[in-house]
């Protein structure tokens, strides 16, 4: 399977890219995970993103799409899933063309879509691992006692201002993507409402008969 997760922040997108890794083995490229480590290494492309993430704004489309393509190519161009990214009509322009110049493309795009309430509630209560990248939710997936207080932390735009900003980005810079995939015919919308493995139960379904 060759295949975007896409949706607003906060949909789930991170956590069923994590389980179609478990259970199907693919690559999981997250733009997100793999900025935020650039900056936590201070690296130049780190450096130059930081102050865009940490507000909620988009990093210019060249950063990323090296990012994307880099790890792209580690993976082969195949069996992978992509999360965050394409995010612009542009990126997603650059992720087709890249993608066809290695003789592929991808199988589907599978959009969640959840109402705006679900939204802001699970980005609120989102806690994150600095060490492990893992997500916790305060009420959902509470952090296992094991784990020291000191790792955990909210992101900085997972806070109530950043999160109005990147709603705000997704419905006007993003969200136009999914018309796009539609007319390419590999829009798959599914509910992200409901129990994870309900999600992840609609999600397998279509990632499988692509693949
Ligand atoms: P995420 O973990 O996917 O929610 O991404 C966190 C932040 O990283 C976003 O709010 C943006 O600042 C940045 N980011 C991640 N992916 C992209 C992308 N494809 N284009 C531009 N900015 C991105």
């Amino acid at each position: 399977m060759r295949i975007v997760l896409f949706g607003p922040p906060g949909v789930g997108k991170g956590s069923q890219a994590s389980m179609l890794v478990e259970k199907r083995g693919v690559t999981h490229i997250s733009t997100g995970i793999l900025l935020r480590r650039a900056i936590r290494e201070e690296t130049e492309l780190g450096q130059k993103a930081r102050d865009y993430v940490e507000s909620g704004h988009l990093v210019p489309g060249e950063l990323v799409r090296e990012l994307a393509n880099g790890a792209l190519a580690e993976a082969g161009y195949d069996q992978f899933v992509l999360d965050g990214y394409p995010r612009t009509i542009d990126q997603a322009n650059w992720l087709m063309s890249d993608l066809s110049d290695h003789g592929t493309s991808l199988t589907a795009v599978i959009s969640l879509v959840v109402s705006d309430d679900v939204i802001v509630d699970r980005l609120s209560k989102r806690r994150i691992n600095v060490r492990t990248g893992e997500n916790y939710h305060l009420d959902y997936k509470p952090v296992p006692p094991d784990v020291p207080p000191e790792d955990v932390v909210q992101r900085k735009d997972d806070r109530a201002e950043a999160i109005l900003h990147r709603l705000s980005v997704y419905r006007k810079k993003t969200f136009p993507v999914v018309a796009f995939f539609r007319d390419h015919g590999l829009l798959h919308e599914i509910s992200g409402e409901g129990t994870f493995s309900d999600v992840c139960d609609r999600i397998l379904q279509v990632a499988d008969s692509g693949s």
